[in-house]
């Protein structure tokens, strides 16, 4: 019982089963929300860009996600979990067809309170940190897509991002403390998972159970300016941002180092970004500013925009400038833009990669806690010209060194991970027998149903 039945399911039986859960079938809309961000990658571009859902259903509770579990099971229908469909690599675009599941109406707060809230998977994350601020709290981290993306597709499918330099990732211990998840057995229910058990899911690109709750820890809220700091040299830049992130006295939430020229595509701040010069994009709290200004002479560089948190609320976030957002401000000027995600974990491998590299590869590095330490991380922006040569250029950063979580692949193990995740596998086994989650994104299932049915 490892794969999807072979069929040609009786829609209409379907649509009478679904009966009460919101369904759109209208082709457009299908067509939409069967879709991310996954065309930042030219090689998943050519992949995926056809690919569809047959219908998409939208519940409110966990007892209608019960419901569209349940009968996916009993036609045996491929079912794709989706939150507001930001993710980069397809991880919610469905390969074989059937039902998507809209979770954006499941959008409550259940609690709030002091260091942890629990949630649903729909609600989104700026409308969160809106209210958890309120009372003195924030999210830890958020992806820079914060104002539309929901918690529960960040856990599903992200890793870090805005507070990553400070807490880490997801995937590390206390960060994401239980779930509640809806299986696709014969009889669907409800599995409670905590403390490590949330790992089973955690990142899992929706194969291995519905979330429909999350808790998740919280961290004190600080009033964060926001600072953009120039540098002659892009190593000064990447040096004052490794010495920003290891200053213990210094709190921040975003370091974000950008190699000229890439300040160039960021429009919007051009006044504050000299031509020729390398930038940091700062979060740091109101508190630090004086001292933080300190460590700037250190390094010979020049503020140029220094907002306070109140005067940053209005406008555009420097957040939506880093991470994937770079990503995406440039592409909208050369569409022929990719990227990668590199874990350098040391600036000697930076400064040897960025010199050899000049700007066919330019430099973007994200600083974030991995193991106690701050490192750079790279999302690096490439000139794409053929996949060979792109390929070539992942295996240049590996053999010296660098880990490369590659975006251009919607296998789960084949992106940042490598290898097989025996824990998520086993999990899968108990929660989805017929393998109808997200099927074609999880290698160790398809490799074990390969085993079982050569
Ligand atoms: P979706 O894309 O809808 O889903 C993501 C995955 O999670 C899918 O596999 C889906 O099946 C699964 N999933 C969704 N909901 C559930 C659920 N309830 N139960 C089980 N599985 C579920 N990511 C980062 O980590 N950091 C960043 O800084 C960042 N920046 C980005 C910037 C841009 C411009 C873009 C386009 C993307 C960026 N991303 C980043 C990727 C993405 O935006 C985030 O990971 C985001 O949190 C995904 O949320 P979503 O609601 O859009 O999830």
């Amino acid at each position: 019982m490892t794969s999807t039945a072979p069929h040609s399911p009786d829609w209409d039986a379907v649509l009478g089963d679904l009966k009460g859960v919101k369904i759109i079938t209208d082709v457009n809309q299908v067509a939409k929300l069967s879709l991310d961000y996954y065309h930042f990658s030219p090689i998943l571009k050519a992949q995926l860009a056809d690919k569809r859902g047959h219908l998409v259903a939208c519940p409110t509770s966990e007892e209608e996600v019960l419901r569209v579990a349940q009968v996916c099971v009993r036609h045996r229908l491929p079912l794709t979990v989706r939150g507001a469909g930001t993710g980069n690599y397809g991880q919610c675009i469905p390969l074989a067809g059937g039902v998507i599941l809209d979770l954006t109406a499941m959008n409550r707060i259940r609690w709030l309170k002091p260091g942890m809230a629990c949630v649903e998977p729909g609600v989104k994350m700026a409308a969160f940190d809106k209210q958890a601020r309120a009372m003195g709290w924030e999210l830890r981290m958020y992806p820079s897509t914060y104002r539309t993306a929901t918690i529960g597709g960040f856990i599903g499918g992200g890793s870090g991002g805005i507070g990553s330099v400070t807490y880490g990732q997801l995937r590390d211990r206390g960060n994401v403390l239980a779930a509640r998840v809806v299986t696709m057995e014969d009889t669907p229910r409800v599995l409670k998972l905590r403390g490590d058990e949330v790992q089973q899911v955690n990142h899992a690109y929706g194969t291995n159970g519905i979330i429909t709750e999350l808790e998740i820890a919280l961290a004190p809220a600080a009033p964060w300016a926001e600072v953009i700091v120039v540098f002659d040299e892009f190593m000064s830049a990447a040096r004052f941002g490794q010495a920003l992130s290891d200053a213990d006295g210094l709190l921040k939430k975003l370091v974000s180092i950008h190699a000229n020229p890439i300040p160039a595509y960021f429009v919007a701040l051009k006044d504050y970004l000299p031509a020729g010069k390398s930038c940091a994009l700062l979060m740091v709290a109101e508190t630090s500013v004086e001292p933080f200004q300190d460590l700037v002479a250190v390094f010979d560089g020049e503020v140029t925009y220094n907002k306070t948190a109140r005067e940053a609320q209005k406008g555009t976030s420097l957040g939506e400038f880093t991470w994937n957002h770079t990503t995406l401000l440039a592409r909208s000027l050369d569409s022929e833009i990719t990227y990668l995600q590199t874990f350098f974990f040391t600036l000697e491998r930076v400064e040897e990669l960025y010199r050899y590299f000049g700007n066919e590869v330019m430099m973007h590095l994200e600083f974030l806690r991995v193991g106690g330490k701050a490192i750079p991380a790279g999302l690096q922006l490439v000139r794409y010209t053929t996949e060979e040569r792109l390929n070539e250029i992942v295996r240049y950063h590996e053999e010296r060194g660098a880990a490369i979580a590659n975006p251009h692949t919607y296998i789960l193990e084949d992106g940042g991970r490598k290898v097989i995740d025996p824990v998520q596998l086993r999990f899968k086994e108990r929660v989805d027998p017929y393998g109808l989650m997200n099927p074609g994104k999880m290698r160790a299932w398809m490799e074990r149903a390969a085993t079982e049915n050569p």
